[in-house]
């Protein structure tokens, strides 16, 4: 029997064949009918894989030229009037990305992921008007092929839940309106077949929702389910426990629930009620979000736990999620230590792991074919290699986690800075920048011609410190206060800090979307981190004898190393993010014994690991500020750390970032003026704080005079003696052309308000 099942596919391609395609469109290389070409071909493939594998439920319509909430945007009609005048896929992609007339409708991350989706944007004017055609259409295209998919579909919900009003008021309003539209297209997906499952995404549901929008979801389910009698409706949940909407859910006519018992594993507490109602249950048990090979054994084991409640009849087997998350197949991994490929598994492996889990759980050992008893067998290996072997498991580092003794730096934080500013002696209004300067072309071609081996250490050493060279004489030469070395040898904040730590892992093609046409590849952490020898003192200690200034040293916190990779699941995170700690702990100390006197401990992605439930958050704030906390507490007294954060709203997390206990941090608050940060001054924060003067997302130069105007906003809000003036973020994805008139600006600003405030 394979009752089993796929949330949903990737569909960039296994070698990025959509990504190319629609780059090549964009720059007017091909005509639009060549990415129709591409994505049938991968739409093809995809089904072929699933059904290959043994998957009974694949879908359809999670496939996207771009993403998945637009799809849904489009479906309903909701197309902002600024592109009203647009159609077919000039529509689709300015929408997306803007167009010489109008800016692109907003982007922002899919919950907690790394995924990011396309901001509906509801006007109380619209009209909206079901469009089925993408959905009727992949159903076509899979039936060609002897494929009966599911259709997927984003729940109204989550859809409005997610949404912004042009006039500011509550999405949920505009529930009466969308969901006609919603029957609408079911009862076009009815015409399709006479027995079709929808799945229908609500992830919305795993949050804290208020009992308004809690109301909302039994009207909403009972109407939808009840459109059709062809038509079988799956709500579907993940990243989390859906346990209210659950409770609701039971009572409406829908045919199954999907959670996630992965990330949700409070979920169990729903299966009685689930039992009771008589739903299918589909158990997303192999994780959607990571690249470890499924620990079947362990699997089979939640199972029979699950099975205790739930008929075995009623279960279905599936993914947590959606394997858009996970990178696409092993099988280009040519480089990889094998060890370490044994022990992972990508959207391929995985659908061979639900097969086989599926046969394993419904029909037993004895009745498995030769192929799934081997398989079952190599499956067992490797998770038992990975709990033994050497690559993993270090004494040492163990040890340290345990034996932990400084957790915090020495000194309050009154008496540290009196200390720094005797030795430092900067002015009040410091001007400093966030630590990289432009990644030219030459630079990224040295190194990845050093990456290649096609130039020597020697050569690429001087191409970097050239470069280093032309950053310290440049801010010396325009009067930058705190200086930096550029950042030339990184290409990425937590690439360059993975490169060098024992325990981290990189993939050749672990490419996973991010957002439209690009990709990331998250690094991985596979065993016990330690760090070899210093990753950074040689070449900030070689920027800092360039100049009698102060140099600043820069590194990468814990917490963003660990929200930006992937992280081993056979041991807490809070263990491993230890370990990543007392690296960069061991790494502040070199660097301030070799004469670094100021240290910035970048935490740029400090709020995107926010946990998706309220009553998690304090757990995580206590992990996330103890971290940070740890990997500086080497520093003496007259050390000023610094940290950067890329996020200007505070209003939630102030008492958080003050507790970290950093002596400055630069924030991103130039798009807001001073209005984000009142809340520094609301709460009293003590320490000294760098907003951001002028916006690097934008290749515009700011006017002196606007950069003045910007300082006496900020110095409404807090006094000079705390106030660091700097750009919103790192330079590196700017040009000199702009950087150089922008930064020369920021330090002319700086002098004449220090003018006026004499
Ligand atoms: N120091 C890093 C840089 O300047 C910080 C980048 C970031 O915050 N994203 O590039
Ligand atoms: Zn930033």
């Amino acid at each position: 029997m394979s009752k089993n099942y796929i949330v949903g596919f990737p569909r960039i391609g296994e070698q990025r064949e959509l990504k190319k395609a629609l780059e090549s469109f964009w720059a007017k290389k091909i005509p639009f009918d060549e990415v129709e070409k591409v994505a049938s071909k991968l739409k093809k493939r995809h089904w072929l894989y699933q059904k290959d594998a043994g998957i009974e439920h694949i879908s359809s319509n999670d496939f996207s030229l771009y993403d998945n909430m637009l799809d849904t945007s489009i479906m309903l009609g909701a197309i902002p009037q600024r592109f009203k005048q647009l159609e077919g896929e000039e529509l689709y992609f300015a929408m997306a990305r803007g167009d010489k007339n109008s800016v692109a409708m907003e982007m922002t991350k899919w919950f907690n992921t790394n995924y990011h989706y396309i901001v509906p944007e509801l006007s109380p004017e619209d009209n909206y008007i079901a469009n089925s055609k993408k959905i009727v259409q992949e159903f076509n295209e899979a039936k060609d092929i002897g494929i009966k998919t599911k259709i997927n579909l984003i729940g109204p919900i989550t859809y409005l839940g997610l949404s912004k009003r042009t006039d500011g008021g509550d999405t949920y309003e505009f529930l009466s309106k969308i969901l006609p539209i919603y029957e609408q297209i079911i009862k076009e997906i009815s015409l399709l077949d006479n027995d079709i499952v929808i799945q229908i995404d609500e992830p919305i549901f795993v949050k804290d929702l208020e009992p308004k929008v809690l109301s909302l979801i039994k009207p909403t389910y009972d109407k939808l389910a009840n459109v059709s009698l062809h038509v079988k409706i799956v709500v579907s949940t993940y990243f989390e426990n859906s346990n209210e909407a659950t409770k609701i859910l039971v009572n409406t006519p829908i045919w199954a629930l999907g959670l996630d018992f992965v990330h949700g594993e409070e979920n169990l507490k729903s299966l009685e009620i689930i039992e009771k109602s008589g739903k299918k249950l589909i158990a997303g048990v192999v994780d959607g979000r990571n690249i470890w090979k499924n620990d079947i054994n362990k699997t089979i084991l939640l199972l029979e736990d699950i099975a205790k409640s739930i008929k075995k009849d009623d279960i279905i087997i599936g993914s947590s999620c959606s394997l858009l998350h996970t990178p696409f197949s092993l099988k280009y991994e040519t480089k990889m230590d094998n060890e370490i490929k044994e022990w992972l598994s990508y959207t391929v492996e995985k659908l061979d792991e639900i097969s086989l889990i599926s046969k394993l759980f419904f029909d037993g050992l004895d009745s498995l074919e030769d192929k799934d008893k081997i398989a079952l067998k190599n499956n067992k290996e490797a998770n038992l290699s990975r709990r033994t072997s050497t690559k993993i498991h270090d004494k040492e580092v163990q040890n340290r986690v345990k034996n932990l003794e400084k957790i915090q730096r020495d000194g309050d934080f009154k008496e540290r800075i009196k200390l720094q500013r005797e030795i430092l002696k900067y002015k009040d209004l410091a001007t400093t920048t966030i630590g990289s300067f432009p990644q030219t072309d030459e630079i990224r071609k040295a190194r990845r011609e050093y990456k290649n081996r096609l130039i020597s250490k020697d050569e690429y050493e001087k191409a970097m410190k050239d470069y280093i060279d032309e950053c310290v004489s440049f801010q010396d030469e325009i009067g930058l206060e705190v200086l930096v070395h550029g950042e030339p040898e990184r290409n990425d904040m937590v690439e360059y800090f993975g490169e060098q730590l024992k325990g981290y892992g990189f993939s050749q093609n672990g490419w996973v979307q991010s957002y439209g046409s690009r990709c990331v590849k998250p690094p991985f952490i596979y065993g016990d981190i330690s760090r070899p020898k210093p990753m950074t003192v040689d070449w900030i200690t070689y920027a800092q004898s360039k100049t009698q200034k102060i140099m600043k040293g820069m590194l990468t916190g814990s917490v963003t190393i660990l929200n930006w990779s992937f992280v081993r699941d056979d041991m807490p995170r809070d263990e491993v993010s230890k370990q990543i700690a007392i690296a960069i702990n061991n790494e502040v100390d070199d660097l301030q014994k070799a004469g670094i006197k100021i240290i910035q401990v970048d935490e740029a992605a400090f709020k995107e690991g926010y946990p998706l439930r309220n009553s998690k958050i304090p757990s995580y704030e206590k992990w996330a500020v103890e971290n940070f906390k740890l990997c500086v507490s080497s520093a003496k007294e007259q050390t000023q750390i610094h940290t950067h954060m890329c996020y200007s709203e505070f209003n939630d997390i102030i008492k958080t970032i003050e507790a970290m206990d950093a002596d400055v941090i630069t924030i991103e608050t130039a798009r807001s003026g001073n209005e984000l940060l009142k809340i520094f001054k609301k709460v009293g924060y003590k320490q000294e704080v760098g907003p951001g003067v002028y916006d690097i997302h934008s290749p515009r130069v700011p006017s002196v005079e606007e950069i003045v105007k910007q300082i006496e906003l900020l110095l409404v809000v807090l006094p000079k003696e705390q106030l660091w003036i700097n750009p919103d973020c790192g330079l590196k994805t700017r040009k000199w052309e702009e950087v150089k008139p922008s930064l020369k600006n920021m330090v002319e600003a700086v002098k004449i308000v220090r003018e006026r405030l004499k």
